[in-house]
């Protein structure tokens, strides 16, 4: 830990620049406490380590910062110095007694209360989910960072996320979704954006990294839009088709159902008309793969359609909600964007399909069928109507944002 007290109740906080000998000095004649416990913790003036507070062995204090990596120390130290050299009020390591939480940084921006967390380790996801719940309920934004070693990215733009980094997404008040990394090692920070997976755990992504002495508070709470989604739909379709050949050769119990349901339907898995699996803006929002969430839309609702038939957003979030009721379709847990409605993305979906003339919009609630979607017959049919397709709507990701 990088704050404690002294016998005369002075704070003194590590956070702040001070000299090694200033310390060996303060050490002499001071005796600290840890503010928590009341415990008397040491003083550590090591070479190795940043300096830092450790209770004595055999401790019972509830604050376990024994354990605290290199990294944690470092990057929570340098993340309250990027507050303060911004003259935002921060506190390091401040306790709320009536929470008993303790964010790493506690500080205070345009009247707003906010509660850092800076991770490197993984949390259980009960815990991280708590955590963010009684922050919200007690006033505070929570802003978690996670450390960028945890971040690998992968071929063309992509990534692998696991639930633990979902929990990391946080929603600007104009309702763009990232991910904040920090990395201590080189004074970077790091946004994860226009994050559009494409399976439960593997995602196209941007990501957008700032020197600390280039970013301010403003731009990390608030970032500006991506300009260009960097998937293109051509590698968008080969994850997507990558995808369905696993999924079919190794289905799951609940794939096997989806898979019966679709050849009742007289649909091939293989031939799949290239309208069903498109990336959306929100579709974060829900873990079921686009290209399996959409086609329970198709199944349940456009399939039923001819031309001139109308269908309302009701009907639609009727069958979507029984989908998820069913468990066919999973909701992404993302504990800090509470107030995104997870309709969205399915919304967003109906609106590309607009653009793509086959819906037209008939109000503010109600669509209509232009046309149906052409099931393909063959390999080649499907190859004609895939070049087709990528090569006339190669600009509707852009037009989608
Ligand atoms: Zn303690």
């Amino acid at each position: 830990m990088l704050t404690a007290k002294t016998k005369t109740g002075k704070t003194l906080c590590l956070g702040y620049d001070y000299k090694k000998e200033t310390l060996f000095a303060l050490r002499k004649k001071e005796e600290f406490i840890c503010p928590d416990c009341g415990e008397s913790v040491v003083l550590k003036l090591g070479d190795q380590r940043i300096f830092h507070f450790a209770h004595k062995q055999g401790s019972t204090c509830r604050v376990i910062y024994e354990n605290e990596s290199y990294e944690h120390l470092e990057g929570k130290r340098q993340l309250f110095q990027w507050l303060i050299r911004q003259k935002v009020p921060s506190v390091l390591e401040y306790y709320d007694r009536e929470i008993q939480q303790r964010p790493d940084i506690l500080f205070r921006h345009n009247g707003k209360k906010y509660a850092l967390e800076y991770q490197c380790s993984t949390l259980p996801e009960h815990v991280f989910t708590k955590r963010t719940k009684t922050y919200l309920e007690n006033d505070y934004i929570p802003l978690w960072i996670i450390a960028a070693s945890h971040i690998h990215p992968k071929r063309n733009e992509t990534l692998s996320l696991s639930n633990f980094h979902y929990s990391f997404i946080r929603s600007s008040s104009t309702g763009i979704l990232y991910i904040p990394a920090y990395c201590p090692v080189k004074h970077l920070f790091q946004l994860v954006e226009s994050i559009t997976p494409f399976s439960i755990k593997n995602t196209f992504a941007h990501q957008s990294y700032f020197p600390s002495d280039k970013i301010d508070l403003d731009a990390l709470l608030e970032p500006n839009p991506v300009k260009k989604i960097q998937v293109t739909l051509s590698n968008w379709n080969t994850e997507n088709e990558r995808y369905i050949l696993n999924r079919v050769l190794h289905p799951q119990s609940d794939q096997k159902m989806l898979l019966r349901e679709m050849y009742s339907h007289g649909i091939n898995p293989f031939l799949l008309p290239p309208e069903i699996g498109l990336p959306v803006t929100h579709s974060v929002l829900i873990q079921t793969p686009p290209i399996i969430w959409q086609m329970y839309i198709f199944l349940d609702v456009l399939a039923n359609k001819k031309p001139n038939d109308e269908l309302t957003i009701q009907e639609i979030s009727s069958h979507f909600n029984k989908r998820i009721q069913r468990n066919n379709i999973k909701l992404r847990a993302l504990p800090q964007v509470a107030d995104i409605k997870p309709i969205l993305p399915v919304i967003e979906y109906l609106q590309t399909l607009q653009s793509l003339g086959i819906l037209t919009r008939k109000g503010s609630l109600v669509f209509q069928v232009q046309r149906k979607l052409i099931l393909p017959k063959s390999n080649r049919e499907r190859e004609e109507i895939k070049r087709l397709f990528l090569q006339k709507n190669n600009m509707l990701l852009s037009k989608n944002k």
